[in-house]
């Protein structure tokens, strides 16, 4: 029997605890707040995303070259519904999500706790972990509290900075970087953009299903489609949450940045030039403004008519040269958003950056700096898209080490 310890009883953490324990191994889980598993309380609205079918190499970013698709590959959705199967989690399947079928967090939670308590796991809360010091073969944890453990191998697990008010902190990348890891500059994602542009606050409140493009120094770098919401400071919603790493980075990098929002995706320029003359043709007596009634939404069309730059709202429609129709017609196709970052960590669901993969053996998760020492989760410098593929890093990390702890 091998004693293994392991920092951070989140995600990643249970289940690696989980799949040592059940090979043999002697577990003991380290979690600084009262209870494990407090963030996977909060993911996907209380439902827990747990996965994604739609599972791709491109939906997992990192600054390292290495290949950080491969613990996804090696232990992949099949594997971790069936681990979670073992556990009594049916899978419901939403599009591409995944949930568990009782749509609840609670019961992911519930079910990684009790096989925690069955295979005898001890699991010390309360206890936060402030040193890591290698011994020999053997390793020493040291508390807050000033305790001292010994074991023979470390799974590290401790997360990354999204939410601190879930209790995450720098400390896990300083028990790394005391071992001569490197970590890569942390920015939040998954998050809100912020916006100075007057629209946020003109559509305040306002769900709009459209299509959203990032632009950096004037470059197209990534589309999106689905529900966007304003706010009073900037936009939200899931096609921005997949844009904010960019805006992140962006931001830091003091790069421009802009969004492009399309209103009217499915139709070209053209299409609604000739929708807008069919319009004035019917209602020649309206003003700019109802003339767009029932067609888009009365704030977004005071925002386009300002960027339209075409005059007062409630002048004659009449009045609209071509010209005119066309920038309202450019307006709805690219009503333009000045980016200026995100919002912090408080409101953000992952980290960018993190503890390099370039000093990790991603077919172990082993440390290639710190012999007997495993790294998992969000931790490590690899961030998913929103959509369940943050927790299937943390579910294969996971894997991967509690496998790879026992062989190697
Ligand atoms: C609001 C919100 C919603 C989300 N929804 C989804 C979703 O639906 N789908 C999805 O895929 N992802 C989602 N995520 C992201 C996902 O929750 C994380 O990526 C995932 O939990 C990371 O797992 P982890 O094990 O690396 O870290 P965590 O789950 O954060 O666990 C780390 C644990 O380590 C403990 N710890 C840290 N330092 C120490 C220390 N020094 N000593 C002892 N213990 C320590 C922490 O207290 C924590 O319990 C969401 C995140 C948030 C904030």
């Amino acid at each position: 029997m091998r004693d293994i310890a392991i920092i951070g009883g989140g995600a990643s953490g249970l289940v690696a605890a989980i799949t040592a324990a059940r090979l043999g191994a002697k577990v003991t889980i380290f979690e600084r707040q009262n209870r494990i598993g407090k963030k996977i309380l909060v993911t996907g609205n209380g439902r827990c995303n747990i996965t994604n079918i739609d599972m791709g190499a491109e939906r997992f970013h990192t600054a390292s070259k290495k290949d950080c698709y491969q613990p996804v590959v090696s232990k992949n959705v099949e594997t971790t519904l069936a681990f979670f199967k073992t556990l009594g989690i049916e899978r419901l399947i939403e599009k591409t999500k995944v949930y568990p079928a009782s749509e609840q967090a609670s019961s992911v939670v519930d079910v990684l706790r009790m096989e925690v308590e069955r295979l005898g796991i001890e699991v010390l809360v309360d206890t936060k972990v402030t040193k890591l010091k290698p011994e020999g073969v053997k390793w020493n944890v040291l508390t807050e509290a000033n305790d001292k453990y010994t074991f023979e191998r470390i799974i590290v697990a401790t997360g990354g900075l999204a939410a601190p008010q879930l209790g995450c902190d720098e400390t896990g990348y300083s028990l790394l970087k005391a071992l001569g890891h490197h970590q890569v500059p942390t920015l939040p994602t998954l998050v809100h953009i912020v916006s100075p542009t007057k629209y946020c606050k003109m559509m305040q409140g306002m769900r709009f299903k459209s299509e959203v493009s990032i632009l950096v120094e004037g470059t197209k770098v990534r589309t999106e489609r689905g529900e966007v919401l304003f706010t009073e400071d900037g936009l939200s919603g899931p096609p921005i949450f997949q844009l904010s790493r960019i805006a992140a980075d962006s931001f830091a990098k003091k790069q421009a940045c802009e969004i492009h929002m399309d209103f009217m995706p499915e139709a070209t320029k053209e299409d609604l030039v000739a929708t807008i003359y069919e319009r004035i043709g019917n209602g020649a007596h309206k003003t700019i403004e109802e003339l767009f009634i029932g067609w888009l939404n009365k704030r977004a069309v005071m925002a386009i008519i300002k960027q339209a730059d075409v005059g007062s709202p409630v002048a004659p429609c009449e009045n609209l040269d071509y010209e005119m129709v066309e920038a309202l017609a450019e307006a709805m196709k690219k009503l333009v958003f000045e980016v200026k970052g995100t919002r912090g960590f408080k409101f953000a669901q992952a980290t960018v950056g993190g503890i390099t993969l370039d000093e990790v053996n991603l077919e172990t998760m082993e440390s290639l700096k710190a012999p007997g020492l495993y790294i998992t989760g969000e931790v490590l410098d690899v961030d998913g898209d929103c959509g369940g593929y943050n927790l299937q890093w943390a579910w294969s990390t996971g894997l991967v080490a509690g496998e790879s702890v026992l062989q190697n």
